[in-house]
């Protein structure tokens, strides 16, 4: 038995009717552009997220440079983020001029760290780019309160979040503007790439609607350098199908969480994801991720292998395939030589790097297939 670190066939093999007669329609409507499937998804997104707008776009990359370009932000401005994410949280703050300020995460949630947030603000900072990293909402009531003292915007990245809350509240309803990634691999995917960004403000969400059609309020008539940067009516569709199915689907990935939980727990080389108590909001486990540490006598001598790629690669061997997210924090890629952090500069960061590595989870995972990650699982630490 085989099993991938994540598939969508299975989804589609239930989906596939639906999907083929709507995306039929959108071909014989001739409207790919903009269009009724678009209105709608816009609608019945900004309603699951409890929020009055919602506006498709591109992709999450591109809901993070339109929210961000819609607040005014730019050269000479700082916006304080993670760098344990992946790469377009900082890449969208850098494409719009301003710099990014990294954080250190919590070593135990791996999202920002609430306590090291206040040191980094300067006269510069104009927000804060909090990550719901694998579907673990930050703690937004204490964000909040920070970012009003200092008189910061909040945008939130929602790309792999999509059906979490935190205090019974959706992540994307909480900052000023929410971005969410359909990107096929997020807990909402759409058939190629697309996203969203949500918000309450009336006038955010028309700016970002006409930064995302080339700055033209009017046609022809342009008031700002935008983006070409559309939903797609094909996308819509699709993600209109989907978009019933979410919550279903997020609770199937919290009952596998929960059973890798209980039976992977005192196990002696690597620790369990955090979970959320649902007094406190919902995670929606869009990854989950062990921490692989060296213990004290370990049999893999050679000092240059990393416990955590042994692992992987012995799992591998047996037909469970994981994967890192992420391998190389955000402070040390060669595009931001020109920061110049320097190694250790983020030190949770930088070791939780060489120790998480991720589990298959997805609504469509076997019981069987858990098992047999779990049994491989427990076979390899017990030689420890
Ligand atoms: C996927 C992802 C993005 C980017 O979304 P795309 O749709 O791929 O552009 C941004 N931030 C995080 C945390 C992501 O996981």
């Amino acid at each position: 038995m085989k099993i991938p670190p994540f598939s969508l066939t299975r989804q589609l093999a239930d989906l596939a009717p639906e999907l083929g007669s709507a995306m039929q329609r959108v071909l014989e409507s001739g409207h790919f552009i903009g269009g009724p499937e678009v209105d709608r998804f816009e609608r019945e997104f900004a309603l699951s997220i409890g929020v009055s707008f919602a506006v498709g776009c591109n992709s999450g990359t591109d809901a993070l440079v339109l929210a961000l370009r819609a607040l005014d932000i730019g050269h000479g401005d700082e916006v304080i983020t993670t760098a344990f994410s992946f790469f377009a949280t900082a890449e969208a703050i850098s494409n719009v001029g301003a710099k990014p300020v990294f954080v250190d995460v919590d070593p135990d949630t791996f999202l920002i760290d609430l306590n090291n947030v206040e040191q980094a603000i300067t006269p510069s900072t104009k927000a804060i780019l909090p990550v719901h990293l694998f579907g673990l909402p930050v703690d937004m009531e204490r964000l909040i309160q920070l970012a009003k003292k200092y008189e910061l915007k909040i945008v939130e990245d929602c790309a792999q979040a999509a059906g979490a809350t935190w205090k019974g509240k959706p992540v994307g309803s909480w900052g000023d503007i929410g971005c969410f990634s359909f990107f096929p691999t997020k807990n909402l995917g759409a058939a190629g790439d697309a996203g969203a960004v949500t918000t309450n403000d009336h006038q955010l969400a028309q700016k970002m609607r006409e930064l995302a059609v080339h700055g033209m309020p009017q046609r022809y008539l342009h008031s700002d350098l935008g983006y070409n940067s559309r939903l797609d009516a094909i996308q819509a569709v699709v993600l209109n199908i989907k978009l019933p199915k979410l919550d279903a689907w997020v609770g199937k990935r919290q009952k596998i969480a929960l059973r890798y939980r209980d039976s992977l727990q005192g196990l002696p080389c690597f620790s369990l994801p955090c979970t959320v108590d649902s007094h406190d909001g919902r995670h929606a486990w869009n990854q989950f991720v062990i921490q692989i540490s060296k213990p004290i006598h370990s049999p893999v001598n050679n000092e240059n292998l990393v416990l955590r790629d042994w692992f992987k690669a012995k799992l591998e061997d047996s037909g469970v395939n994981t994967i890192i997210y992420y391998p190389i924090p955000i402070h040390m890629q060669p595009a931001y030589e020109s920061l110049t952090y320097q190694k250790g500069s983020l030190p949770v960061t930088e070791k939780l790097c060489t120790k998480v590595l991720s589990l298959p989870i997805y609504p469509e995972l076997t019981i069987e297939e858990q098992d047999k990650v779990i049994f491989e699982l427990k076979k390899l630490a017990q030689k420890f």
